[in-house]
């Protein structure tokens, strides 16, 4: 280079030296103000994935909430279940003892003992007691009125079921017959005069098969649990002759665990229509006339029936109660 003199040099030179410093503050500033850029533009991009991490933690702990919510859910459900079956396993907290609850064992009295009480086999010296007892059940319309009187006065009877009325629908009036302190006793399945004594003839396999059966059902209905000692010919054993002779009748239900048992009083719902009482005080009368026929009076085991139109019967069961109330009778029910 040819220059003019020194001093233009090192005006030059000077001049370098400034551009060269304003080049650098000005890279400098580039590079900072790019570092600070890309800074910023980190941190928000940081800040942003925190704030979606949180509301997706926040997203995540609703979600397990909610769940821990539907498994209270589900297990205050299945708690209510299980409370609701142990309440059921509570009250028909069956006696090992016959067809009642634990809780009626206080005033049930073995059938086989009544029975040779009313036939006058054996002597009673014990307190007054009578049985109520009704046949042919369960009936709807009929059977509820029949508890909701006992339940009114405060006393106990003992149901002679029919193995045929037994369906899915029976189930709660039987159920409310136990829970409400009543025994529950076999009275055939058929109940047909025909099938269990053709000609009058007690057919043996018939009466232990339709004891079977009816059994069955009264368990299916009221679990396997459920015993009963206590049977009642339809008829009454004392209609049919041969029960306890050859091919003994009594002997095959005894091997099922069951003793009959018949009456020594009746209100006479049951009988032919030219005899039967058509008003209460016409039964009234009838129910205490039937005792005179007996030589047993302090044991009373009374026949009544809650089948098919048996509203008299209902209609009379107040004055039947307080007449043996009156009289000074304890209620009793058959094991
Ligand atoms: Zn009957």
């Amino acid at each position: 280079m040819d220059f003019k003199n020194e001093d233009d040099k090192n005006k030059i030179d000077e001049y370098k030296m400034k551009k060269k410093k304003e080049n650098f503050v000005l890279i400098s500033a580039v590079c900072l103000a790019i570092i600070i850029f890309l800074s910023i533009n980190y941190a928000l991009t940081i800040i942003h994935e925190n704030k979606t991490k949180i509301a997706m933690n926040k997203e995540q702990n609703k979600e397990e909430e909610n769940k821990k919510d539907l498994t209270k859910d589900t297990d205050s459900k299945n708690n209510s279940s299980k409370d609701k079956t142990e309440d059921k396993e509570d009250v028909l907290d069956l006696s090992e003892n016959g067809g009642f609850l634990k809780s009626s064992e206080d005033y049930a009295y073995d059938a086989s003992e009544i029975r040779e009480y009313i036939l006058s086999n054996k002597e009673y010296n014990g307190e007054k007691r009578v049985f109520l007892t009704f046949d042919d059940g369960v009936t709807p319309g009929i059977t509820d009125k029949v508890l909701d009187i006992l339940k009114e006065n405060n006393v106990h009877a003992t149901f002679f079921v029919v193995g045929k009325t037994l369906n899915n629908a029976a189930k709660p009036y039987l159920e409310r017959e136990l829970k409400e302190g009543n025994a529950i006793a076999i009275h055939s399945f058929s109940h047909d005069y025909a099938k269990l004594y053709p000609n009058r003839n007690p057919d043996v396999s018939v009466i232990k098969e339709e004891a079977e059966k009816t059994y069955t059902r009264l368990k299916e209905l009221l679990g396997e649990n459920f015993k009963t000692n206590v049977w009642r010919y339809p008829g009454g054993h004392l209609s049919w002759k041969g029960l306890d002779g050859e091919n003994n009748a009594d002997e095959a239900l005894k091997s099922l665990g069951l003793n009959w048992i018949d009456w020594n009083c009746l209100c006479g719902d049951a009988e032919p229509l030219k005899t039967r009482p058509t008003n209460k005080e016409e039964m009234m009368n009838f129910t205490k006339k039937s005792l005179i026929y007996w030589k047993q009076k302090d044991v009373v085991v009374i026949l009544m029936h809650d089948g098919v139109g048996k509203n008299l019967t209902i209609e009379t069961l107040p004055d039947i109660i307080e007449y043996f109330k009156s009289n000074g009778y304890e209620f009793g029910i058959l094991k």
